[in-house]
């Protein structure tokens, strides 16, 4: 078994953003030479997060942003972190720092309306998106 490791950055431009890496994270798979096996995509920051979901309608990134700042509240008596991003904490866990994605033929087996995101929970930053790549 063949382990490739890659990373790239991403630069979020609002405080709450879903920014689609599928082709990011295509591109170091491509790279890896691998064509059977999986791909971990890992986020290391506490205030953002890795998740898949829908990418052909913008509609579903908006819905899931508005619900989890529903869920969630910016401000909120009670929370006790002093940099004031509890609620990005709260969020990242919540979505969970990593995906990983089966490999076939040398691209990312994903649905067809199915994405890669970063999720951004407290930028505007640059971050980072490690890759792992696994297999043969
Ligand atoms: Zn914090």
């Amino acid at each position: 078994m063949k382990i490739f490791e890659g990373s790239f950055g991403v630069d979020s431009s609002d405080r709450s953003e879903m920014i689609d890496i599928t082709s990011q994270v295509q591109g170091v798979v491509s790279k890896s030479g691998i064509a059977c096996g999986d791909a971990v995509i890992y986020c290391p920051h506490t205030t953002a997060a890795i998740t898949i979901n829908e990418n052909a309608d913008s509609d579903v990134v908006y819905d899931i942003l508005s619900t989890l700042a529903e869920l969630i509240p910016h401000k909120r008596a009670g929370y006790r972190h002093c940099e004031g991003n509890s609620d990005a904490h709260c969020k990242s866990s919540l979505i969970g720092c990593s995906e990983q994605v089966l490999i076939k033929g040398g691209k990312l087996n994903l649905g067809t309306w199915q994405g890669i995101f970063f999720c951004e929970f407290d930028g505007p930053r640059n971050r980072k998106v490690l890759v792992q790549v696994r297999g043969q």
